[in-house]
């Protein structure tokens, strides 16, 4: 009975802190909100989105318990044991120390493409994302996608804006709980380079997409040039490493990972 009373309480300082911490700017990025730096340059082969994922603070689950400290350490291990294999280590050395992705629950993924927005947009931008889908997903192990028209049914979004500030070419917002469960993305890209107001080529295009639709499922940045992940979205093929990352994240644990005290719960 303690333990139900403890439980609520911890549940109900849960759902304050986070309330306390709500950043209502990111409500909506379809709105065209200011999330945190991202940029591209002005030259047709440099598009830099760092810090684009726009994660916020996860929602409560507060019914759902902790990893328990095993098997944080042994996910831990796990992480630092293949680094040179993949890049998911930069989980707890860059962000808050959880692992978090989709929950199949042996159903699909169900994302929608919204085609339109601005009269910048191009009716081929719309293969741009399908086919970003489309490279991940054979790494992507027991989720599988499914593409409706209805966004309403869709979990993950992808949209068009002309411009995004400062100098970014594609955002994704990504909404979580505590248990490390993806609930929902929306990933907006841009038609436009901000500084000089060019189309994207089609092959800047597709590396932004790519490297945005990564986010959504969960990845985190790479520091390696030659991953999608790398912050400068260049790259339109997998490496080996994203590959990996992606199959190792949905072969993980969802959860916090860290030692000592979670961060939601301090
Ligand atoms: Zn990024």
């Amino acid at each position: 009975m303690i333990r139900r009373l403890l439980a609520v309480l911890l549940a109900l300082l849960v759902v304050l802190v986070l309330s306390a911490k709500a950043r209502p700017w990111l409500s909506d990025p379809s709105e065209g909100a200011p999330p945190p730096a991202t940029s591209t340059s002005s030259g047709a082969a440099t598009i830099r989105t760092p810090h684009e994922v726009t994660d916020r603070p996860p929602v409560p689950a507060p019914a759902v318990p902790l990893l328990d400290s095993v098997t944080r350490l042994t996910v831990r291990l796990q992480l630092t044991g293949e680094a040179e294999r993949h890049f998911l280590d930069s989980l707890m050395v860059e962000t808050d120390s959880i692992v978090r992705r989709w929950n199949a629950d042996g159903g699909h993924l169900t994302y929608a493409i919204v085609p339109g927005g601005p009269a910048s947009f191009l009716p081929e931008m719309v293969q741009d994302a399908r086919w970003a889908i489309d490279t991940w997903s054979p790494a992507v192990v027991g989720l599988p996608f499914l593409e409706v028209k209805d966004t309403t049914e869709a979990r993950l979004i992808i949209r068009w804006t002309d411009t995004l500030s400062a100098e970014r070419a594609g955002v994704t917002d990504v909404v979580w709980d505590q248990a490390g469960r993806i609930h929902r993305a929306a990933v907006l890209l841009a038609t436009r380079a901000p500084a000089t107001g060019r189309p994207l080529s089609e092959e800047i295009r597709r590396a932004v997409a790519l490297h945005e639709i990564g986010h959504a499922l969960g990845l985190p940045h790479s520091a390696d040039p030659g991953d999608v992940m790398y912050p400068i979205a260049t790259k339109v093929d997998l490496s080996a490493r994203d590959r990996f990352s992606l199959t190792l994240l949905y072969g993980l644990p969802v959860g916090w990972i860290g030692g000592g005290t979670p961060p939601f719960q301090r």
